[in-house]
């Protein structure tokens, strides 16, 4: 009897302990992976990296003479019609810890089970389940620093090797065409720019994880927060997507440590950070929809999207040269580096006072590292409303970041086209990229800041002086 193996965020082969458990078994397995609401409510970036993702993963099964069965439904019914046409009697999958996929989970596990369906999950998402790392009163935490201590020396069992073959059913059941459905289309004209900034899948994952440990990790602690140097992994769109596990790299990690190799470390703490989140969000589901401390409600944050200055800061023209060069490197290679990140953030929700969410709906469309439970946390973090947050009055100021984080201008000049005499391929992409509607080209006038640095700071700070925080 086969088992019906549901691929969600789990598109690899290596290091997949609910596949590998399957393959062990000596059943034949169907993997299937259903296009459900979840999949269709993806931002646009995402879902075109899912794409990516998926072709990358069919390409990965048939090596070892098995197929990616596509489906379009609700999970239950695709998986119900699929048992009977198969007569699998279990399904199996890798758990999720969002409250969107959760609730869908139990549903379906419920069901299942109720039909006498073997019905089981499996972790490798995350190295620490949520439920497992416990404050000593028996709560969750709440602060990054404790949680780190908390887990650091833990024993994390090694990598699975992929299984050695996945067993074909008798009769493969039918699948849907990855290209009819549209993943890519939400993205229009930035689909193909984006597209070349893409390289999925668990080879890739693997390269970039071998490439990091041999030339970058020694100076990931200096260099990290350099925009203008290629100095971090780049795994996180891998990871968003499983195409590696956090497992994996968490070991490799560990092995350059011992190795004396200085940033390792550090990177083994920036891999906690998606733990702290993964935990945040499991034990305080709200922190992706509301302020997680509720007196940030009676903040006058702005929220009209139609305000101009709302699209001056995702067009990538508020005049602020840290913040457009960041927004325009998203837009154009779906990805941000993390002090751009928190530096778009506080100019978002400080110097414009605007509400984190309209940033956090941005970059959920526009990120093909978008990740549930880290967006959230780091929105709430710049914002100064999120557990273990950056202080609201610590005011980042753009221009001195920008002077600090990119001296040689290198930054600037990747992603700004306008008052360069020939502007490299990188700041013309943009042009390429965005809609014909915004308007916007390369011999433009670059704009003056829609709110200057000092202004900014001073604004929100009076704000937040007025309340009672
Ligand atoms: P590296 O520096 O090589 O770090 C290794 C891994 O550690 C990353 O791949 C990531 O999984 C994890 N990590 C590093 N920094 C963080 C962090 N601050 N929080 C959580 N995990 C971290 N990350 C996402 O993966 N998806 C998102 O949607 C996302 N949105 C963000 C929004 C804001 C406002 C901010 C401030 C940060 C956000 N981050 C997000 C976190 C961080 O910016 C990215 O994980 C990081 O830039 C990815 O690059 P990298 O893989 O080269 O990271």
């Amino acid at each position: 009897k086969p088992i019906i193996y549901w691929l969600r965020r789990d598109l690899r082969l290596s290091d997949h302990p609910g596949l590998f458990e399957a393959a062990k078994s000596g059943s034949s397995v169907i993997p299937v992976f259903v296009r459900d609401a979840l999949v269709d409510s993806l931002g646009a970036a995402p879902s075109l990296r899912l794409e990516k993702g998926l072709e990358a993963f069919a390409h990965l099964l048939e090596d070892k003479g098995s197929r990616l069965v596509l489906r379009s439904g609700p999970p239950l019914e695709v998986l119900r019609e699929l048992i009977q046409t198969t007569g699998a009697e279990a399904v199996w999958w890798t758990r999720a810890y969002d409250p969107d996929s959760i609730e869908r989970d139990q549903r379906v596990k419920s069901s299942l089970k109720e039909d006498g369906i073997d019905a089981r999950s499996f972790p490798g998402h995350l190295l620490f389940e949520p439920w497992t790392v416990e404050t000593k009163d028996g709560g969750y935490y709440k602060v990054y620093s404790p949680m780190w201590r908390a887990v650091k020396d833990r024993e994390v069992a090694d990598p699975l090797p992929e299984p050695s073959s996945l067993r074909s059913p008798e009769h493969w059941p039918e699948s849907e065409n990855l290209g009819d459905w549209g993943l890519s289309v939400a993205m229009k004209r930035g689909a193909e720019v984006v597209s070349t900034y893409i390289d999925a899948g668990q080879h890739a994952a693997e390269a970039r994880l071998g490439a990091f440990m041999s030339s970058k990790v020694e100076g990931y602690k200096t260099n990290r927060d350099r925009p203008d140097i290629d100095a971090t992994s780049n795994l996180s769109e891998y990871l968003s997507l499983g195409e590696i596990s956090p497992r994996r790299i968490w070991h490799a990690g560990l092995r350059a440590k011992k190795q004396g190799k200085e940033g390792a470390e550090h990177f083994l703490k920036e891999l906690v950070w998606r733990e702290f989140a993964y935990h945040l969000l499991y034990h305080t589901p709200q922190i992706a929809t509301r302020n997680w401390r509720e007196k940030w409600d009676a903040f006058p944050w702005k929220d009209d999207e139609r305000a101009k200055e709302i699209k001056a800061w995702k067009q990538g023209r508020t005049g602020m040269v840290f913040v457009d060069a960041a927004m325009r490197e998203m837009y154009v290679t779906g990805r941000m580096h993390n002090r751009a990140r928190m530096i778009v953030g506080s100019y978002l929700t400080k110097h414009m006072l605007t509400h984190w969410k309209v940033g956090l709906k941005w970059f959920e469309d526009c990120l093909i590292d978008w990740d549930p439970a880290s967006n959230a946390l780091g929105w709430q973090w710049v914002a100064g409303s999120g557990p273990d947050a950056a202080p609201y009055f610590r005011v980042f100021n753009p221009e001195k970041q920008l002077e600090q984080y990119d001296p040689d201008k290198k930054y600037r000049r990747r992603w700004i086209a306008e008052g360069q005499s020939s502007p490299p391929d990188t700041a013309l992409s943009y042009f390429n990229a965005i809609p014909i509607s915004w308007g916007m080209s390369a011999d433009d006038t670059y704009p003056d800041p829609i709110v200057t640095a000092e202004e900014g700071r001073d604004k929100a700070l009076s704000a937040y002086e007025n309340r009672d925080f």
